[in-house]
């Protein structure tokens, strides 16, 4: 398995857990939810945090910080309109 299959493997893992936890759900449209992780794990990969694949980054770590997933938003665009900015947590 390549680099990226192994850390998309965890990080649908950690999602699956987190939403869980926290009484989300995961997308329930498996090509979506793969597309969110794998941006998620490209970045982990490639920048060594999983950043949020749909907000741009400053560059500025602290700044970027709030975009590690999951964000700084997620709550509340959860609660407000049903799922975060990514489609990756929903409302059940
Ligand atoms: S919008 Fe969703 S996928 Fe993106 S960082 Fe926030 S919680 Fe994670």
């Amino acid at each position: 398995m390549t680099d990226l299959g192994r850390i998309m493997e965890k990080t649908h893992e950690w999602a699956s857990k987190y939403a869980n936890r926290k009484g989300f759900q995961l997308n329930p449209d498996e090509e979506m939810l793969d597309m969110v992780i794998e941006g998620l794990s490209r970045n982990k990969l490639e920048h060594g945090k999983q950043y949020c694949p749909c907000r741009l980054r400053t560059g500025d770590d602290k700044e970027d910080r709030r975009i590690i997933c999951p964000c700084v938003y997620h709550k509340g665009e959860i609660e407000n309109e049903g799922s975060c900015h990514c489609s990756l947590f929903f409302k059940v």
